[in-house]
């Protein structure tokens, strides 16, 4: 990667966050973020209220967001922090992006719901400017990222028995060791992490785990009723584990040769994260279907697709597969300028200008409380050393001083704020993190 100015990415985005920033009062003289004030009842009582009510199937960070704009969050206590986290990528443009409210909001006001039992005059568009920034033929449109994890597991079994001849019942897909594709009862079934899947079962048949990043192994575990892998390119929740180079275009070449469809999850790691549309992009494949959530939905609807080419996606027939709201008005309005904004370029321009500079200065910090810095473009896992503390503790202490980011398996902490971001913001996130490193050190 090559670090280029990145003021000569001028654009309504850079514009947009410089905004954002320029209202914060966080940050400089007598700042709040050496010794926050102790929270107010308000924000103690909302945290209560939620632990009271709410299944505690989350452990978030003790802050309240009431507003956001940009790069930028306002929590009940009017403290502005940097959002270093963008709800897991889902908010790649930004809180509030005034072009996607504003596809949202003419279409709130015409047309939310068909289902598909009727068509509607918003969902072709979507599809086909969708499949085009694919450079696929069609689309499968769900909800959620695990929607489109589950859509392409029935695909490609559809796809087995009917297309390669797999004999009834017996399809298996190959899964990477560590992944992670969401939390329905089949996709837990496949993974290995105990915290996932422990007293869930019984488990879904019909996948097999091998290490990731390990092309010999997958080969090795492909037989004549493997219909498919899938992968993520990126391993996100893993801790932002990017595989060797020639990883996935082995995986391509592999699974082309056995008659294997290579599926994508891009729910994290598509759409701009990665400084190209998809991480895919980024190392030459073309993988026969992308799994696509998350920042589809412009961090306004849910929204997810499976998007591939007619001689798999066109297995599906009528009353086979489907979904209330997949495919509604308002989400193929959202997902539209979504795509919109892809077809520019620019989000994946900047992600690919500032994610070099953040992974330099992150890079910058191995021997110095950080142990290692993984990922691609705006995306960086960061492990930190044990000795100083945990992911969490680094967390806190982060949050503290204005900056959101999350942990993740113990020890590594991830970065991936919303590409609108400035460069000087992302210097004044790594700036806090060598500071909190100090502090622990
Ligand atoms: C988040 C994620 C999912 C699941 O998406 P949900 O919308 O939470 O169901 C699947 N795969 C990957 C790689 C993800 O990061």
């Amino acid at each position: 990667m090559t670090t280029t100015d990145p003021a000569e990415v001028t654009s309504s985005y850079e514009q947009r966050s410089a905004e954002g920033a320029s209202g914060h009062a966080g940050f400089g003289g007598h700042s709040w973020a050496a010794s926050p004030d102790a929270p107010s009842a308000r924000t103690h009582d909302l945290i209560a209220q939620e632990d009271e009510h709410l299944a505690h199937n989350y452990h978030p960070l003790p802050v309240v967001v009431s507003s956001a704009e940009g790069a930028w969050v306002t929590d009940v206590e009017g403290r502005r922090y940097l959002d270093c986290l963008a709800a897991y990528s889902a908010l790649n443009f930004g809180h509030g992006h005034p072009a996607l409210i504003e596809a949202a909001k003419q279409q709130l006001d015409r047309l939310t719901l068909t289902s598909r039992a009727f068509h509607n005059d918003r969902l072709g568009e979507f599809a086909a400017a969708l499949a085009r920034l694919a450079g696929k033929d069609m689309v499968l449109p769900m909800n959620t990222g695990a929607e489109a994890v589950e859509s392409a597991v029935k695909v490609a079994r559809a796809w087995g028995y009917r297309v390669k001849g797999v004999a009834p019942g017996r399809a298996k897909i190959l899964v990477a060791a560590g992944n992670f594709h969401g939390r329905t009862t089949t996709i837990i079934s496949f993974s290995d992490d105990e915290q996932a899947r422990a007293d869930f079962g019984p488990y879904t048949p019909g996948f097999e785990l091998v290490p990731y990043g390990d092309s010999v192994a997958l080969e090795a575990a492909i037989d004549e009723d493997t219909v498919a892998v899938l992968i993520e390119p990126i391993q996100g929740e893993a801790g932002i584990l990017v595989p060797p180079a020639d990883y996935l275009p082995e995986v391509r070449r592999i699974t082309r040769e056995r008659d294997v469809l290579f599926i994508a999850d891009e729910i994290q790691s598509g759409l701009g994260r990665t400084g190209a549309t998809f991480q895919c992009d980024n190392v030459g494949v073309v993988p026969d279907l992308y799994l696509l959530g998350k920042a589809l939905g412009g961090g306004i609807v849910p929204v997810s697709a499976v998007v591939g080419d007619r001689d798999v996606l066109g297995v599906l027939r009528p009353g086979e597969h489907g979904s209330t709201f997949g495919g509604n008005p308002l989400a193929a309005s959202v997902g539209r300028e979504v795509v919109r904004m892809l077809e520019t370029g620019e989000p994946q321009q900047r992600s690919r200008e500032l994610g070099a500079h953040l992974h330099a200065r992150l890079g910058a910090l191995i021997g110095r409380g950080v142990t290692a810095v993984r990922g691609a473009g705006l995306w960086a896992g960061v492990d930190i050393d044990p000795a100083l503390g945990t992911g969490r503790e680094v967390c806190e202490r982060m949050m503290d001083r204005g900056v959101l980011v999350k942990d993740t398996h113990g020890s590594t902490i991830r970065f991936a704020p919303p590409l609108v971001v400035t460069r000087e913001e992302l210097d004044l996130a790594v700036d806090q993190l060598e500071a909190v490193l100090t502090e622990l050190g």
